[in-house]
């Protein structure tokens, strides 16, 4: 007879409609995006600066021309902009919706091994979630003691190497010499540098492409260029790395950016002193909160983001969390092994990190 073993639980209704694969998974958890007037939001690493005013311009512009038409599937424009920006080729370039939407190709392209995919313990949450979606075993690698990656840790064989730099949610940067490091150890697989928040003062690898042809460097406009709500990233590497996320991306979805992201995109590139000033006043900003928060009791770990990660000795990280939410200000707490005693604040405009700090002297005083 065939159907279930009696002894199995009847699934939930509705759910065997679904693929048996699918009841496998275990999803993303996006920060919220409440909509509550005046609210401190610091809990998804935005920028807090509106995007170009030229990005802007070039999206309306956009709206306005073209719409009935397909965009160009291979994100041309964007592509050379990207690339005259890194000193690439645009065949070196490849753009996706939201450097996550680049970030699952690249898994689907390149980590679908018998063997594990080695990632820090604690990074960003998404790379176990792509694991679980591509079936990859996830090859768990502890960060130090002091929260940082030790990429001599990584030299098991494996199906490649993911890593975020700076990490994420540490804010901690790795300098280009380790990266070299396990591009050397692991020459056989490829190596994915994440670098969403590279511009907030990290090293970008794009530069060790043209030596090492295991290297994809994945970024997002999301964060440094204030396009969160357009979805763009890029992955840059060598061209035969390129072309595999091209066959995946043309199996699945041909035209993953649209005329409006293309056309703020490249407007975005070419406004180079306003991209510069926003990330200069983040970083000022970064290095205000940090000075504050320290003068409180915080321990700060040293941030290369647009984010700190902090933990007060003194008090329990869930309880601050609520406590801040209740004065209107919300920053990010993660129930998770290592840094449930941890706070990851996103900075703000030097006004809402003000508003932080004095929220946080408050509780400590209560
Ligand atoms: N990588 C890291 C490390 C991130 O924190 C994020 C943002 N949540 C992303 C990638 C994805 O960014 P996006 O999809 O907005 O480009």
């Amino acid at each position: 007879m065939s159907g279930p073993p009696p002894s199995a639980s009847p699934l939930p209704f509705g759910q065997s409609f679904w693929s048996p694969a699918v009841r496998g998974l275990v999803p993303y958890v996006p920060g919220e995006q409440p909509s509550i007037a005046d609210l401190v939001k610091l809990n998804t690493n935005e920028n807090p600066y509106p995007p170009s005013p030229r990005a802007v311009a070039a999206i309306t512009a956009a709206a306005q021309n073209g719409l009935q038409l397909y965009p160009d599937p291979q994100a041309g424009a964007l592509r050379r902009s990207i690339a005259g920006c890194h000193g690439i080729d645009a065949g070196q370039v490849f753009a996706g919706n939201g450097s996550d939407e680049v970030l699952a190709h690249a898994f689907h392209a390149f980590f679908r091994h018998s063997q594990p995919l080695l990632m820090p313990d604690v990074s960003y949450s998404f790379y176990k979630v792509y694991c679980g979606l591509y079936d990859i075993e996830a090859g768990l690698v502890p960060l130090d003691a002091s929260l940082r990656i030790d990429v001599a840790n990584y030299t098991a064989p494996c199906a490649g190497v993911v890593i975020a730099n700076p990490n994420a949610p540490t804010g901690t940067g790795l300098p280009l010499a380790h990266i070299e490091q396990l591009l050397q150890q692991q020459p056989e697989r490829v190596v994915l540098v994440d670098e969403a928040y590279v511009d907030f003062g990290g090293e970008t690898s794009i530069g060790l492409i043209a030596r090492y042809p295991n290297l994809l460097v994945v970024h997002t406009l999301s964060k440094s260029r204030s396009l969160a709500g357009l979805r763009v990233g890029f992955a840059a590497g060598q061209r035969h790395l390129i072309e595999a996320l091209e066959r995946v991306k043309d199996s699945f979805n041909s035209y993953p950016l649209d005329r409006l992201a293309i056309a703020g995109a490249v407007a975005s590139y070419e406004d180079r002193a306003y991209f510069e000033a926003t990330c200069a006043a983040v970083i000022e900003s970064r290095e205000w909160l940090c000075r504050q928060l320290q003068g409180l009791g915080f321990e700060v770990l040293p941030s290369r983001a647009n984010f700190l990660l902090v933990r007060h000795p003194g008090f329990d990280a869930a309880a601050l969390a609520a406590g801040l939410r209740e004065k209107n200000v919300l920053v990010r707490h993660f129930r998770q092994p290592r840094i449930d005693q941890h706070l990851r604040i996103s900075v703000g405009t030097p006004e809402q990190c003000g508003a932080l700090v004095q929220a946080c002297r408050e509780l400590l005083k209560a």
